[in-house]
């Protein structure tokens, strides 16, 4: 009976593992590797802080740290997102990311085990090592810690706490992103240097 339940679990599991890949897929294009490996780091973050990834949880934001088909499969799954300030992006290049209930401070860092996975090339390859990320088990290639996040106030969901413009280019900035340099206060681009010039 115990047997016929667990086996009942895993299958419901994994209906709503494939429930939630197809989420992500709809949203990022297609099922690749960082697809699957976000999904399971995002069921795996949500379960530890005791939430359904089903749901949209308000409570929920998300350090991730890396700009790739990961941090689609957060996006698409917890709703959290830039826009809304619960999606914080460092660029560290790591596949990696952190869950944080903002109701309870809980905080669970899911980062993926980096192994070479396959020797073999190709589409029929790539679907072969697919299929083991998909179905490897948890240990094997996610490293799961608790973990404490200060998040700065200024960094929270809400209304904008703090304007202000800077002294060389006028612009309008907010959320205390500005520099400042004994009396003078400067926008990024203009602190360090901008990413862009004039043409
Ligand atoms: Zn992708
Ligand atoms: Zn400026």
């Amino acid at each position: 009976m115990t047997g016929k339940e667990n086996t009942q679990g895993e299958s419901d599991r994994d209906a709503i593992r494939d429930l939630l890949l197809q989420k992500a897929k709809a949203f990022h294009g297609e099922v690749c590797a960082g697809i699957i490996l976000g999904t399971r780091m995002t069921i795996i973050g949500m379960r530890e802080l005791g939430m359904d990834p089903q749901q949209r949880n308000r409570n929920l934001m998300v350090y991730v740290e890396i700009d790739r088909c990961i941090a689609d499969a957060i996006q698409a799954i917890t709703g959290c997102s830039l826009g809304h300030r619960t999606l914080k992006y460092l660029p560290y290049g790591k596949s990696a990311a952190t869950y944080i209930d903002l109701a309870s401070g809980n905080a669970v860092r899911v980062n993926v085990l980096e192994k070479k996975r396959t020797d073999k090339t190709g589409p029929e390859a790539m679907k072969e090592a697919n299929k083991l990320l998909l179905d490897a088990p948890e240990p094997d290639i996610f490293q799961v810690r608790r973990v404490q996040v200060t998040i700065p106030d200024s960094d929270m969901p809400g209304m904008p706490k703090n304007r202000t413009r800077c002294s060389r280019c006028n612009e309008m900035i907010v959320d205390d992103k500005q520099v400042r340099t004994g009396d003078t206060v400067l926008c990024g681009n203009c602190a360090h240097g901008s990413y862009y010039s004039e043409r």
